[in-house]
């Protein structure tokens, strides 16, 4: 097996999960897999493509991955064809009539709507289907697509036929709900583990947003990175902003026009635009394993869209940072927008993810164990090392008597008024209410006036994170004691925070290189992906090129030892980078 992963695709050694999936397609088993983005889900069907007889469907909702993998495959000699809304009737059926002659085929699955094509596909033989992004099959997922329920008959239709569904978001509900919506008798599922332990994860307050955005891009200048934002409109205004920076970017929303937006994502996958402004319509298939971050302007609507777009970094296991600005105010809006979903199973289930999506935000807790909890998977690590809550950048402060104070003011108010209150005393506001109610007779009133109203939101958040304090639900939350707030006025538990200061950058290197050598072996590669007109990383990518400055090969064995060359790419790049390799002096 390990020779036909090297003979066809060039690498050398199978990625966790990807062997054992293998082995149960050529068996004709069923398979569900749910691996984290960038595990290498693709060679998983790609490889038993090739060695099975007959042609393997590849379902994916997205143009752009089908045109990006077919190219890939192709430039490795390998027969695949996609059929897609940018073919003409002609070109359509003259591809349906040479099936035969491809290994793989790709399609959107709106054409599964197409009778035709079912038919044609009876006629040959079909060796499997996979079945890509398969949470959108599942109205519990976070981007249901009803073409995918068109999905339901292929098991019946083409029982002889293996099914793969992939998906690198999946909570166990839509798990169950895919395999129930493919019919699959007795799938083999593969869950694997959901750390990304490149990523480093920061979440911050938003403050001012660009000058947050400013700083962590001038950490980051020269790579490639996305900047989500929720809305057209902080797209564009992001977007505007930037170049009014002279930093260049480009942007990508719904709004814009096929054209405009098509040019805008292959500026971006080819390099020749580092920086892409967009909304969550961005990324989803984009093929691009050299992004070195992501950004957040807004928080997401739920920890499976959160994970899935910071997914789309470092996909080429290089380190790679996450960064998330959240305000209390987008998870108002989404809380307005969900009211008004009529399904009541769905609106509390949408509720739900929004409101653990802004609890995971501000909790203090390490982010990956975090998000791997809300994955149903355990963190036994006590530090991650790789996160804004664990590297010792995030410095804890003992906000103990701070905490006391909060507490005896909400006491001494009898536990009936809501956060904002709380703070106008706290903080001696002049208000109204607060003369006509006597507060500003209270022992608490002004004491702690020397303290910023974020900071004192952020302490009571921490409070009723850690139980200390509890708001009540309703309309008009308020503030209330708890049976362990006494352990604090008492001072018998000590309260920690994080120290919210500014994020450092550390990317860690895993392995040292000669990185002279590596910037005229990218140099090379970048001429070379110019004149075919294809992404860098088609032709290598950089964890090839950091092994080849690092082993310095000097021989063809040598070269075609280095993970990524094999056969072809040694055939068409070897020579040429070998000369290079040459060329350049030891240091
Ligand atoms: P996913 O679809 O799971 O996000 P991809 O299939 O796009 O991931 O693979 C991510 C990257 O990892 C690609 O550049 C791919 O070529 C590479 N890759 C996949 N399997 C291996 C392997 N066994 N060894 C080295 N690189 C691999
Ligand atoms: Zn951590």
């Amino acid at each position: 097996m390990e020779d036909h992963l090297k003979r066809l695709f060039g690498y050398n050694q199978f990625r966790p999960d990807q062997k054992e999936i293998i082995e149960a397609l050529l068996e004709k088993k069923d398979v569900v897999a749910i691996l984290p983005t960038g595990a290498g889900k693709s060679i998983c069907y790609q490889l038993p493509a090739l060695l099975l007889p007959g042609i393997a469907v590849v379902v994916t909702p997205l143009i752009s991955l089908m045109q990006d993998q077919v190219v890939s495959l192709t430039k490795n000699g390998l027969p695949a064809v996609f059929l897609n809304s940018s073919l003409s009737y002609g070109e359509i059926q003259s591809i349906l009539q040479r099936l035969d002659q491809y290994k793989l085929l790709y399609i959107a699955p709106e054409r599964f709507a197409d009778q035709n094509l079912l038919r044609c596909l009876e006629q040959t033989t079909v060796s499997l289907f996979a079945i890509d992004e398969a949470h959108c099959i599942s109205q519990w997922g976070h981007s249901f697509r009803p073409d995918y329920r068109q999905l339901s008959v292929l098991k019946q239709r083409f029982p002889q036929a293996s099914i793969v569904a992939l998906t690198a978001t999946a909570t166990k509900e839509v798990q169950t709900d895919i395999i129930a919506q493919l019919a699959l008798p007795n799938p083999f599922v593969v869950r694997a583990s959901f750390d990304r332990p490149n990523l480093t994860f920061r979440a911050d307050r938003r403050r001012e947003g660009m000058e947050q955005l400013s700083e962590f891009l001038s950490k980051h200048s020269g790579q490639s990175g996305i900047i989500y934002a929720a809305t057209r409109s902080t797209v564009d205004e992001t977007h505007k902003r930037l170049v009014q920076q002279g930093i260049a970017a480009g942007k990508y929303h719904a709004g814009l026009s096929d054209a405009d937006r098509k040019a805008a994502q292959h500026d971006f996958v080819h390099g020749n635009c580092t920086l892409m402004v967009a909304t969550v319509a961005f990324g989803m298939g984009i093929h691009k394993p050299d992004i070195r971050f992501v950004v957040h302007m807004d928080m997401p609507r739920s920890i499976e869209q959160y994970y899935q777009e910071v997914g789309r970094a470092g996909r080429d296991g290089l380190a790679a940072e996450c960064l998330m600005l959240y305000s209390p105010k987008e998870f108002k809006i989404y809380e307005v927008f969900s009211e008004k979903i009529e399904d009541a199973g769905l609106r509390r289930s949408t509720q739900e993810k929004t409101a653990k999506m802004f609890s995971f935000c501000k909790s203090s807790y390490c982010r990956r164990k975090e998000l791997l909890r809300y994955f149903g998977q355990a963190y036994s690590e006590p530090n991650c090392g790789n996160c804004d809550r664990c590297l010792d950048d995030a410095e804890q402060i003992d906000i103990s008597t701070q905490a006391q104070k909060i507490l005896s003011c909400v006491y001494r108010l009898q536990q009936k008024f809501g956060i904002k209150y709380v703070i106008d005393v706290l903080r001696g506001a002049k208000t109204q209410s607060i003369y006509q109610n006597g507060h500003d007779r209270l022992s608490t009133y002004d004491l702690m006036s020397d303290c910023t109203e974020t900071d004192l939101r952020s302490w009571i958040d921490l409070l009723i994170q850690k139980n200390y304090l509890e708001r009540t639900a309703g309309e008009y939350p308020i503030l209330r004691w708890t049976l362990s707030s006494e352990l604090v006025t008492r001072g018998v538990d000590k309260v920690m925070a994080v120290k919210n200061t500014r994020s450092k950058t550390r990317l860690k290197s895993d392995v040292t290189y000669d990185q002279g050598l590596f910037a005229k072996l990218a140099e090379y590669r970048k001429k070379l992906a110019q004149e075919a007109q294809v992404p860098a990383f088609v032709i290598f990518g950089d964890r090839t090129l950091i092994e080849m400055a690092r082993l310095r090969p000097s021989t063809r064995e040598a070269m075609m030892e280095i993970n990524g060359v094999g056969p072809v790419k040694w055939q068409k790049y070897g020579p040429a980078f070998l000369g290079i390799i040459a060329s350049s002096e030891v240091i």
